[in-house]
């Protein structure tokens, strides 16, 4: 496990670190005026005009449709994501601050921003945006409201913001059933480090951590891929919002690369395979990480059928079924399979210790009940 947790007292030098360069910020949110970006930006701003009007007010938490925090980051692991998990990420009372608590609002969208923090890109810093983020914005009551939920740094990585409901969106028009102005009670968030104002100046890292992020959250949400969204989107008719600078069809191009497994796809050309027509020939050669074919397809239904009898987590390690492409899940399913076998056998130990936890072998071919092939 690789998750890394701020300190309490780390977040607390940043918030120091961040009132001294309070001229800094001030400057900064002028600046951003021209590109309007997310960047220092006003409560108002990213509260819209409802920022103090709970849409329903219902004190059954246990209820509460808002995806959870442990959904939306085994999603994220799910993807290969190691995420920064910043202090407070889950904490109740920000969600309270911002007058969102017990609204009972269900998540319809998620949308992609970047920060427009209207340095050159060049001169951006790793993280260069984050104290804004992490300190985020007083409400009208001088009560503390994060200002986003995921943000992807310079070099791709995901620090986890906010994971409950919080001001990113501010007004804009009705979209997927949510009334004008109500976004933030209705999605998420994704900041990413930007220049901001138009300039297609994210790193490929970033793109694909972003995609990742995004991928997690419309999981974690049970919603399709056509529920990712710019700010632009919703916001540019009424906060002039120009982020991000592709379009929402192209990051959902992205999206369901990541949703199907098939991001790594494009690197590995599929391989032109001969089929046997017995159901129940594996070719091993052919059954390899980053193809696609009916033999893998065969191996993975092998793999969830024999996971499912033996009580195997299938659904985690392999969330979109026998898809006939050799990526992760398959890795993974191979690896949960094959643990699940060494357990009080002897035979299936040694394997363990001598071959890959992330290939078959004949062996493995045979216990899935096929027969392998050349
Ligand atoms: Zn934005």
């Amino acid at each position: 496990m690789s998750f890394r947790r701020t300190s309490t007292a780390g977040l607390a030098a940043a918030l120091v670190a961040v009132s001294v360069l309070g001229g800094t910020i001030a400057s900064a949110s002028a600046a951003t005026d021209s590109n309007n970006g997310d960047f220092g930006e006003s409560p108002a701003d990213l509260a819209g005009p409802y920022w103090n009007a709970p849409d329903r007010a219902t004190s059954n938490r246990a209820s509460d449709p808002w995806p959870s925090a442990t959904r939306v980051l085994d999603r994220l692991r799910a993807y290969g994501v190691k995420p920064i998990l910043e202090a407070g990420y889950n904490d109740p009372v920000y969600e309270s601050n911002a007058k969102l608590a017990g609204s009972g609002t269900t998540m319809q969208a998620v949308m992609m921003h970047d920060t427009g923090t209207s340095v050159p890109a060049s001169r951006l810093k790793v993280t260069h945006s984050l104290p804004w983020i992490l300190r985020g914005v007083k409400s009208s009551a001088g009560k503390t409201v994060r200002a986003c939920h995921f943000y992807v740094d310079r070099v791709g990585g995901v620090h986890i913001v906010y994971l409950r409901r919080t001001w990113h969106a501010g007004s804009g028009d009705s979209m997927f059933g949510v009334p004008a102005d109500r976004m933030n009670g209705y999605s998420m968030g994704i900041e990413i480090e930007s220049q901001g104002g138009g300039v297609k100046d994210l790193t490929s890292s970033q793109i694909s951590s972003a995609s990742k992020v995004a991928a997690a959250a419309l999981d974690a949400a049970g919603l399709p891929t056509s529920r990712a969204i710019n700010h632009k989107d919703y916001a540019g008719r009424k906060q002039g919002k120009v982020d991000t600078a592709w379009s929402a069809g192209w990051w959902r191009t992205k999206i369901d690369a990541v949703r199907t497994g098939t991001s790594a796809a494009t690197v590995t050309q599929p391989v032109a395979v001969k089929v046997s027509s017995n159901p129940r020939h594996v070719s091993l050669s052919a059954t390899r990480p980053g193809t696609t074919n009916t033999y893998v397809r065969r191996y993975q239904k092998g793999l969830r059928t024999l996971g499912h009898k033996r009580h195997v987590k299938v659904k985690r390690a392999n969330p979109h079924g026998a898809t006939g492409y050799y990526g992760t899940e398959t890795k993974r399913l191979t690896r949960a399979v094959l643990k699940d076998l060494t357990r009080k056998n002897r035979h299936w130990t040694r394997y363990w210790q001598k071959q890959s936890h992330t290939r078959p072998t004949t062996a493995l071919i045979r216990r899935l009940n096929l027969i392998p092939i050349k």
